[in-house]
């Protein structure tokens, strides 16, 4: 699916630079270089803070914990995405409240987001799934107009870019109240190890999640909040300061990918290629079809089995994601059933994502879709 041993062979030099310096300076934790990729990172995203944490989950946990809520407030996210989101709202004792999301582009759908909202509800986290962001622009005025916190979960759509119907632009993870990312290895800005961050342009929530990720701790050994260790190391720093002047040359990799692939499958009547969101760049974290069974098939048996047969021919294919998160066991609520969000479900049961990264040549992509393609038929 990711193929991160040649991305580093074309950067080798600038990240054993840096890897060593840190090593040289012994400076593992807190150096100066986490501070330094920090305002790289900032100048880039055109936001005001960054602050570096332990990994994406940590940093949507932190996020959350900043805004102040109590146990029983609900969080709304979609119920089609990876789980850290819901995971984060359930373990401080929050209400996650999840909602559908539009078929087309997978990400949360506003209309499912309004229905949700009830005196409880404090914060809605987006999902900008795959690496294209949500409908911002409806997910802003909601927030706007119920008085609700944004946190962008940002982990799959780094450099991404959303214009508002204004004609303003901003990039993903810049937009909300809060913005988390990750740079797990394979994110499209991904460290050799565990890191995330939190992107904000608000000073004072900026601050508090600074002292919530050092142990709630203001002053030295005086902790004014309850909080958490989660840190950036420096060498994780450093190979993310390597590889950041790349990102916008990363991206257009895998919008080349994305394109062959378009190109490739876009007459197929089984196959519907993924759906854009016209005010958001795709930066394509992830390539994900959906498949669609001949009548009188079930999708996902059909889906499943494509899926073993491209394997067997020596093609990696992945499910993301094979169960919303309103029938995962640990999250089964009364409040919900099969059934209540007949999107998420619809592409839980017909979704399948193709090698995506910055290192496919066009040999790869034509093995990769033809073996596709006669597999369908
Ligand atoms: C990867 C990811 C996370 C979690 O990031 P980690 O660094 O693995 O903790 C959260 N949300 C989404 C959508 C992700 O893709």
């Amino acid at each position: 699916m990711v193929d991160l041993q040649t991305q580093y062979q074309q950067i080798k030099p600038e990240i054993d630079k840096g890897i060593q310096q840190v090593i040289d300076s012994a400076a593992f934790v807190k150096g100066q270089i986490v501070t330094d990729f920090q305002n790289q990172l900032a100048d880039y995203l055109g936001v005001k803070h960054v602050i570096a944490v332990g990994n994406g989950t940590d940093a949507l946990q932190i996020s959350l914990m900043a805004l102040g809520l109590k146990p029983g407030d609900e969080v709304i996210t979609p119920t089609f995405t990876f789980i850290a989101t819901a995971e984060v709202a359930a373990l401080l004792g929050y209400t996650p409240v999840v909602v559908d999301v539009d078929y087309e582009t997978f990400n949360m759908d506003p209309e499912s987001v309004r229905k949700a909202i009830t005196p409880k509800t404090k914060a809605i986290v987006p999902v900008h799934l795959f690496g294209q962001c949500a409908n911002m622009d409806a997910i802003m005025e909601i927030a706007r107009e119920k008085g609700l916190y944004v946190v962008e979960d940002a982990c799959q759509a780094i450099g991404s870019e959303y214009t508002f119907a204004d004609g303003t632009k901003k990039k993903a993870g810049c937009i909300g109240n809060l913005g988390c990312t990750s740079f797990f290895p394979s994110k499209n800005l991904g460290c050799y190890g565990d890191g995330g961050a939190i992107f904000t342009d608000d000073d004072e929530l900026a601050q508090k999640v600074r002292v919530i990720a050092n142990h709630g701790m203001t002053v030295r050994y005086h902790h004014d909040l309850i909080g958490v260790n989660s840190r950036l190391d420096s060498i994780q720093a450093a190979v993310l300061q390597a590889k950041l002047p790349h990102l916008d040359e990363y991206s257009a990799a895998r919008q080349a990918a994305a394109a062959y692939y378009d190109k490739a499958f876009g007459q197929n009547e089984h196959i519907l290629l993924p759906g854009r969101n016209p005010q958001s760049t795709h930066v394509f974290h992830q390539y994900t079809l959906r498949l669609i069974a001949p009548e009188g098939t079930d999708n996902a048996a059909y889906r499943d089995q494509v899926r073993e047969a491209l394997i067997s021919r020596g093609v990696p294919a992945m499910i993301y994601y094979p169960v919303p998160l309103h029938l995962q066991k640990a999250y089964l609520d009364p409040r919900y059933k099969e059934g209540d969000f007949p999107q998420a479900e619809k592409l839980a049961a017909s979704v399948i994502s193709l090698p995506m990264h910055t290192c496919l040549d066009e040999e790869q992509l034509e093995f990769i879709t033809r073996n596709l393609l006669e597999i369908i038929g």
